[in-house]
């Protein structure tokens, strides 16, 4: 798509400034826009529904927040940007000297002129982030301060969406991305739009070899809600990714997955490296997104992140300059290439399971052994169709991928391909 960069830097623009949560209409609004691009299922969990360990909290919505001088001018403000008020924080409305406002307040550490990015969902609690010369000028001002924080926060729901892909396999890969993110551009919001256009360009396939199972959910509570809404189905998933951090201009890379042997870390590691492109491996860790619910013992789904800019990493994570200065439309068509190229390597992995693994298969009983030939000497390292035959009915355990196979065998897969279908046709093998 020619136009693809321009069409994302639009959504971005439209999706940047809307204040999202892990509840709330911002999160409804985004995934609403979402569905000009593909036929996302939106669904609702209610306040107090119990997942595992988890409950969904009170749902917070806001509405306007501010700090003002007596003279009503105000110093912070809401809607100069989103992030300006911790989310979730509790309503308030009062006056306040500078010393009673002064715990409330956060600033970055290092990045004086950024606004960071904070939280309390688990906690009744309040305050305002904002930059170091807001701090100052605060300060200096010495109040009192009008103070009013206008949200709501009570029973209603988590919102999260879904579109499930069939394909010729009921096996399914999980894709999934967070949508609780206010205004940050490359955390989030850039991994929502990479995989609301990867969707859709899965969408306009005439043929899908795997079934998708398309999760937009909030980060940690999302997931953990939507893994227990849909336990068995996730069960049964073997591998998947979590997109996020993909529109920055820094270097690209990946975190693997917690078996680094599964065949996911390869198949990103040949996407890299037949784009020619340089990229960091990160080893999996028990921090990270929702890699930490999707390969938690109940579920051990091998998920990887392809990204770019990977969040800890670059220094303006979870602030206000990870904005649309940091992210573009190009930069994350750059990134979408590279997941469709590790589609399209999904879709050529096949995996058949050999139905009469107890000794040797009687091939002639098959019409499978050459008719002539007699008492031939085997060509060791031999390629013949006989060859492939016999290594396929080795290796096909129903777990090991044709391509694995090829690699060790030194051939193109599209020839075990061949003769691996021939197998199936003739019921020895079957498509796993
Ligand atoms: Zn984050």
């Amino acid at each position: 798509m020619a136009n693809l960069p321009a069409k994302i830097d639009a959504y971005l623009e439209r999706l940047f400034p809307i204040c999202r949560s892990i509840t709330g209409n911002g999160n409804r609004k985004t995934l609403r826009i979402l569905q000009e691009l593909i036929p996302l299922t939106v669904h609702e969990v209610p306040s107090g529904t119990s997942a595992y360990d988890w409950f969904i909290p009170d749902e917070w919505n806001i509405s306007d927040a501010w700090i003002a001088t007596p003279d009503g001018r105000r110093v912070i403000d809401f809607n100069a940007s989103n992030l300006h008020v911790i989310s979730y924080s509790e309503p308030i409305c009062g006056k306040f000297t500078w010393s009673e406002l002064q715990t409330r307040l956060h600033t970055h550490p290092t990045l004086h002129e950024a606004i960071p990015y904070r939280t309390s969902y688990y906690k009744r609690d309040w305050g305002f982030c904002l930059t170091r010369t807001q701090y100052r000028e605060l300060e200096k001002h010495g109040g009192p301060f009008e103070v009013v924080i206008d949200t709501t926060l009570k029973p209603g729901s988590l919102t999260y969406g879904e579109l499930l892909l069939p394909g010729e396999s009921k096996q399914e890969i999980l894709l999934s991305c967070y949508i609780c993110h206010p205004s940050m551009a490359n955390d989030s919001l850039s991994g929502v739009l990479l995989t609301a256009f990867l969707a859709q360009e899965l969408l306009a396939r005439t043929s899908r070899h795997y079934s998708y199972r398309i999760a937009f959910v909030p980060e940690t509570i999302g997931a953990i809600a939507y893994c227990a809404q849909n336990e068995t189905a996730m069960k049964k998933i073997d591998m998947g990714l979590v997109i996020t951090t993909v529109g920055g201009s820094g270097k690209f890379g990946y975190k693997q997955s917690f078996d680094s042997t599964h065949a996911i870390n390869r198949l990103i590691e040949d996407a890299f490296n037949e784009s020619g492109v340089d990229y960091l491996t990160y080893p999996f860790d028990i921090h990270g997104s929702d890699e930490r619910q999707y390969s938690s013992q109940g579920f051990r789904i091998n998920t990887a992140t392809l990204c770019r800019d990977r969040y800890y990493e670059y220094p303006q994570y979870h602030t206000s300059l990870d904005n649309l200065d940091l992210v573009t439309g190009e930069q994350i068509a750059e990134t979408l290439a590279l997941y469709v190229r590790l589609i399209d390597k999904f879709e050529a992995r096949r995996i058949y399971r050999n139905r009469m693994p107890n000794c040797e298969v009687m091939l002639s009983r098959h019409d499978l052994y050459p008719t002539s030939g007699g008492a031939q000497c085997p060509e060791l390292g031999g390629r013949s169709e006989l060859d492939l035959i016999l290594w396929l009915l080795f290796f096909c355990d129903g777990k090991l991928d044709i391509n694995a196979i090829a690699r060790r065998l030194h051939i193109a897969p599209d020839t075990l391909i061949t003769v691996a279908d021939k197998l199936a046709s003739k019921g020895v093998l079957e498509i796993a």
